[in-house]
């Protein structure tokens, strides 16, 4: 089932969510909302959806970034984000753990903030400790785009958008972005636009 994909001014996209306990997440609802969200992300298309996207403030998200979604994207663009495929899994109740100091930017949307995208700058790795879908407790290490879509997700959990971080002079529609700034490196693309930072 396709769920509605809530778009930014709805008030549960700026809610803290709450946290699962282990037998709710084996619950019939818990379940069937993990795999409606697979079926949303994946008719989106998206490589990740947190719970409060759909309308329900938990602490749950889903990701996943399928080889057939590189298929648009040039070799030295999924090389330059370290994008490689991530199976499907779920993140519940997740803490980051530990992280790296160094910062990367790349142009970043969400399917809450329709039609558009912005440069965000995100930790190049973090290890986070959650629960998957059977309540088990597992630790996810992440670099590259894997860590820039946990980041991502963890942040709609706790009721943040990437607009709150991104570097606002480079907010664009989608569109805009890919014609101008396909192949352009960010450090350029920010100086072309006047950020500061
Ligand atoms: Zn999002």
């Amino acid at each position: 089932m396709r769920l509605k994909i809530v778009q930014a001014g709805e008030q549960v996209l700026r809610q803290q969510a709450r946290a699962l306990a282990r037998d709710e997440i084996l619950s019939g609802d818990i379940q069937s909302l993990v795999a409606h969200m697979r079926d949303t992300m994946r008719d989106a298309p998206g490589v990740g959806l947190a719970a409060p996207q759909v309308g329900v403030s938990v602490q749950l998200a889903v990701i996943e970034d399928r080889v057939e979604y590189h298929a648009r994207i040039s070799p030295q663009q999924l090389e330059l984000r370290k994008r490689r495929p991530v199976e499907f899994h779920v993140v519940i109740n997740p803490r980051i753990v530990s992280s790296s100091e160094e910062l990367v930017e790349f142009f970043e949307g969400c399917l809450s903030v329709s039609g558009y995208t912005a440069v965000v700058a995100r930790l190049s790795s973090i290890a986070i400790e959650c629960l998957n879908e059977r309540a088990q407790p597992v630790r996810l290490d992440a670099s590259g785009w894997y860590a820039r879509i946990l980041q991502h997700e963890i942040d709609h959990l706790f009721g943040t958008l990437y607009v709150d971080r991104m570097d606002p002079r480079t907010f664009s529609t989608i569109e805009n972005a890919e014609r101008h700034w396909r192949e352009v490196p960010t450090e350029v693309v920010k100086e072309r636009l006047g950020s500061k930072r």
